[in-house]
This record gives structure tokens, sequence and C-alpha cells, in this order.
């Protein structure tokens, strides 16, 4: 076992970054498990135009190497591993291990993230970024009068729906039911979109194009008839929900009706003094980079707080 850490923070989006560069530059020596999908969501995304600072727009894996080297260049001890195991017991000392490594620490930064349910369809990784996206804010500009698909009967679908048609000329709902599970305001909303129409009992079953290069439409099954046919369409995006990656805390940290971790209101304690959480793994209302990395900001101050508080 190794000495105590100040603060052992798990996770490499957004939030993760911000909290080591904070943590780092107030002298605490901050360890980051990169975990086993390095700089998170945005490295699946490709041009990131809504982060602040950029104005011609970045990459989102260059955007994450920045971020990764910003917290390097203050002597944050960066490990390229997965956390198997978390030890939060009452309080501190917590025991975070991997498979290479035990560490003790005396704060813990809960920035785990989360990720959008996929249809997992064989390509489907090559085609993201390439006509297949989970994300309408991060994406929807680049279908500037294109027909796209959404998938999902949720707020989530009816939402982003109505946000693509500022850019695409035609918005399918495609639903594998006969009725939207999304509110009455937003179904309503959806229906009344002269732009969106639905495609009722209808799952996707194989991307169609070039993976890599370009989606080109998706062969679709009858979920009632079991009839398939192959339709050409621009864009797909997938609305059929998100998971935050909890599971190394499940039993020990309280997570709310959707399976976020619970966070004290406009703070990122947790119900563990000394255990704090940012970005997407507790916050399933904005999910953005910008937001993730302002709550990585707050989860740093606040660990440096605790540990004066505690005499350290
Ligand atoms: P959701 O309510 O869980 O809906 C997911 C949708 O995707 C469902 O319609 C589901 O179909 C479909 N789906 C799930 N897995 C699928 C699969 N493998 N293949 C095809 N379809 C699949 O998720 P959400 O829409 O992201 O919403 C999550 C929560 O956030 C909800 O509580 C929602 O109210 C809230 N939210 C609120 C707002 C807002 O108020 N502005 C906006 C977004 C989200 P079935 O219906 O057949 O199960």
């Amino acid at each position: 076992m190794s000495e105590c850490s100040n603060v052992i923070i798990i996770g490499s989006g957004p939030a993760g970054w911000t909290a080591a560069i904070y943590a780092a530059r107030a002298n605490l020596a901050p360890v980051l498990f990169e975990g086993p999908q390095p700089g998170g969501q945005l490295t699946i995304t490709t041009d990131v135009e809504n982060y602040p600072g950029f104005p011609e727009g970045i990459m989102g894996p260059e955007l994450m190497q920045r971020f990764r080297a910003q917290a390097a260049r203050f002597g944050t001890q960066i490990h390229s591993e997965a956390v198997t195991e978390v030890v939060l017991g009452a309080g501190a000392p917590f025991t975070v291990r991997t498979a290479e490594r035990t560490l003790q620490a005396r704060t813990i930064i809960i920035s785990t993230g989360a990720s959008a349910k996929l249809l997992n369809l064989p390509d489907e990784g090559a085609f993201m970024g390439h006509g297949l996206s989970a994300c309408a804010t991060c994406d929807g500009f680049f279908f500037r009068n294109k027909h796209v698909f959404v998938v999902g009967g949720g707020d989530s679908a009816a939402e982003e729906a109505n946000f693509l048609t500022r850019y695409a000329s035609k918005v399918t709902l495609v639903h594998r039911r006969d009725a939207l599970r999304a509110s009455k305001i937003m179904q309503d909303r959806a229906m009344a979109n002269p732009k969106i129409s639905a495609r009722w009992n209808s799952e996707i079953v194989a991307y169609l194009g070039t993976p890599g290069q370009r989606l080109r439409g998706a062969r679709m099954r009858d979920t009632v008839t079991g009839a398939i046919e192959e339709v050409s369409v621009d864009g797909i995006f997938l609305a059929i929900g998100h998971v935050p990656t909890t599971e190394l805390f499940r039993g020990q940290l309280p997570l709310d009706s959707k399976g976020y971790l619970v966070t004290t209101a406009g703070r990122t304690a947790t119900q563990i003094p000394g255990v704090f959480a940012c970005g997407d793994v507790q916050d399933s209302y904005y999910r953005q980079a910008v937001t993730a990395a302002g709550s990585g900001c707050m989860a740093a101050l606040e660990a440096e707080r605790f540990l004066e508080a505690a005499g350290h």
C-alpha cells in the first residue's frame, strides 16, 4: 500500500481533467485514472463548435488532448488504467484499486461520466461522426437541408427531433412501437412540427454505407410484420437514453431514480464526506462539455476546502 494521496480523480472527460488542473494548481498533487475510454464522450464526436474559446471549432479528441496536456503541465500524476474497485466505507482514507495498483486517498473526485445508449449493431463505432450521432446539439449543424432519422420514443427523441428541424429539411422519428413515451407536451410539439414525421413499429437492424466514411441509409425491420426494407437517409441520431457510469459506486453512494449519483444541490459533495462527483455521472440535465468542466472545477475547490478544514 502506498502513502495516502490528497485527491484521486476517477475519469478523464472534461470534468475529470478540469478537476485535475485546479487540484494540481492548488498543490494537491492529484492522481488521475483515465479509465476505459480516455477522454470520454468527446472522443467519439468530431467538430466541437460550442466549447468557448475555440471560435473556429475544434475536434473532440484534440480538445481532450489539450485538457490532458494542461493537467499534466501542472503535475497531475496520470495513470492510463481503469479502476476496478473503490472502497468508500464511512470516510477517508478511501481505497482505489486497478489491475496494477492499490492507492489510498483523503478525497475522491468521481468523474466517470455517462455514455449514450447505442443499438450495438455492426460498424456502429465506425459510423459515429460519419452520419451517425448520439448528440443532436453537437452534430445537428452538419445536417443542413438533409433528411435525418431520430431513433427513440422518449423526451430525448422528441426534443432532439425538434432541435434538428433547425437544420434538417426532414426529420423522421423512428420508434419501435406505435406510441411515444415522451411527455404529452413534447409529443404534441414534435407532431405539430411540419418537418417531423414518424415511422412507427420500426427498428434499425443494420447501418448502410461505408464504415468510417459515410452512412447512406439503414436496413429497417417492421416490428409487427417482420418485413425488411432498405431506406436512404443522410443521418441517424440515436436518442434511446444515456447510462451514467456508476457500477463502481453501487451500494456505496445513493443514486437518483434515473441512476445518476446524487450530489448536494448546487454543490458536488456526495453523501460521504470527502467524496465529490462532477460531470455527467451526476448530471442528467445539461450534459455539456462546458458544464462538466465547470462542475470539475467546483469539485476540486470543494475537495481543497475539505482538506483544509481537515488540517491537511
Ligand atoms: P427514455 O425515456 O428511457 O426513452 C428511451 C426511448 O428509446 C424509449 O422510447 C425506448 O422505447 C427507446 N429505446 C430504448 N432502447 C431502445 C433500443 N435498443 N432500440 C430502439 N429503441 C429503444 O430516455 P430519454 O428520452 O433519454 O429520457 C430520459 C429521462 O430524461 C426521462 O425521464 C425524460 O423524461 C427526461 N428528459 C426530459 C426532457 C425534457 O423534459 N425536456 C428531455 C430529455 C429527457 P420504448 O418506449 O419502447 O421503451
